[in-house]
């Protein structure tokens, strides 16, 4: 008999990959295997509304166990993949089972950054990835008055405007000047950063802490200048990491993520990865890059599938991401990395917006403030231009930097 289609991994680029594997005719074994004991699930709603407690748990699920019967998709919960053997084409979970492999896919996403910080692992420190994160976080919030974020990113703003709005004292450090700086120009930060004050968060920029007080229970963050904010609670959004230990181990190619084409293949022989763990060749940006974005694991784990039924079309996406914060909704186009030049469109004051960023006179990203048709012609836009051609600001601007 023939061994199935194998994926390790049972987050958003998992289901997509099964879902899409069925859709286009494959009718082998199919087995998903994920470490966590639910369903698969979609992670936004976890520093968002279901954070907030506007959402019940089912409606996390893509799908309901049933699907995964009828599709016959044999997905495996509480499954930890521990090791890969390419040669021998064959899996090992931690359960001590061997699972032989005609194709694996990885798809096993990031991990939050741990940060080698004294104090981190006190009682009250958390962070924010999985639906037992955020049942331990929001058991801790019953109590929890006094709330600190380390790390002014999405995830940490995000968590900050829903403790805000649980009437929580909130204070977030950022070590670099702006919030969200890594993504957005500046003046989407100041606009989020207003809005963030405006709703009673203390935003300490520039500054960094040095250690987490307290015994047994964290009680303050301190600062380097030995400043101490009171904390009950200590959220750590200091980013993710690509979760590659096991294509690692096996001697993949790993470059900032596991390394693969613009198919998806990794370095190995009918091992393939998707999602959030990927670093792959992107033409549009004639870069390499990683993305941790719910467009980013469907569009990838669709092409991959479609790679492993052998089709041979590349996958060159533009990239689309959101946050919601408060009930402001930023929506972003491309990759702004590396502007020379932007330009707003809209009226800022009037809460819709949107910002332009050029680079050498061509549009490589919009980021759109309550703006939804902005964002989306945006990505239409960015969609039908290619790596060469994005839309000229304006013929002089083109030339110029021609
Ligand atoms: C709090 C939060 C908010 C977010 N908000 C947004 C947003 O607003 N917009 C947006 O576009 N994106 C957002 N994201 C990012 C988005 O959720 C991710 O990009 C997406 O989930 C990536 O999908 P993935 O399948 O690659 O990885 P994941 O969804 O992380 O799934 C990977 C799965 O693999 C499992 N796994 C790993 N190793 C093994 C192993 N050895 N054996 C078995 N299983 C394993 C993990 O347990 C995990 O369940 C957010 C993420 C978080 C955490």
């Amino acid at each position: 008999m023939k061994p199935p289609f194998v994926i390790v991994g049972a987050g958003q680029a998992g289901i997509k990959a099964a879902e899409t594997l069925r859709q286009k005719g494959y009718d082998g074994d199919l087995v998903m295997m994920g470490e966590e004991p639910f369903l698969p699930y979609q992670r936004p709603p976890l520093s968002k509304a279901y954070l907030q407690g506007e959402m019940d748990e089912e409606r996390l699920f893509f799908r309901s166990k049933a699907y995964f019967d009828t599709a016959a998709i044999d997905l495996r919960t509480n499954a930890k993949v521990v090791s890969i053997d390419p040669a021998g084409r064959c899996i090992a979970l931690s359960d001590g089972s061997i699972l032989a492999y005609a194709s694996l896919l990885l798809t096993t996403g990031t991990r939050a950054r741990r940060i080698p910080l004294r104090g981190v692992d006190l009682d009250g420190v958390f962070s924010l990835r999985t639906i037992a994160d955020v049942a331990a976080i929001r058991a801790a919030l019953q109590e929890a008055e006094r709330i600190v974020i380390l790390g002014g990113g999405y995830v940490g703003m995000e968590f900050a405007a829903v403790a805000a709005k649980l009437g929580k004292t909130v204070s977030v450090i950022e070590a670099r000047p702006r919030i969200m700086e890594r993504s957005v120009a500046p003046e989407i930060s100041a606009y989020f950063q207003t809005l963030h004050r405006e709703n009673g968060v203390t935003l300490l920029l520039e500054r960094s802490v040095s250690h987490l007080a307290g015994t047994g229970h964290v009680s303050a963050a301190v600062l380097a200048d030995g400043t101490e904010i009171p904390a009950d609670l200590v959220l750590v959004a200091v980013g993710a990491e690509p979760v590659t230990d096991l294509a690692e181990a096996a001697g993949l190619a790993i470059d900032n993520g596991i390394s693969v084409d613009a198919f998806g293949r990794t370095s190995a022989a009918r091992i393939y990865a998707a999602g959030d763990c990927t670093a792959f060749p992107a033409a549009r940006y004639r870069r390499t890059i990683r993305l941790e974005s719910v467009q980013n694991a469907i569009d990838q784990a669709k092409a991959v599938a479609g790679t492993m039924l052998g089709e041979t079309e590349p996958y060159d996406p533009v990239p689309w991401f959101w946050s919601d914060q408060y009930d402001a909704k930023l929506q972003i186009a491309g990759l702004s990395a590396g502007y020379d030049d932007a330009e707003i469109e809209g009226d800022p004051a009037s809460g819709s917006f949107g910002m332009r960023y050029y680079r050498a006179g061509r549009l490589i990203a919009v980021d759109a403030i309550n703006a939804p048709r902005i964002h989306m012609l945006a990505r239409r836009e960015l969609q039908s231009s290619d790596a060469t051609s994005q839309t000229a600001r304006t013929p002089a601007a083109a030339t110029a930097a021609e």
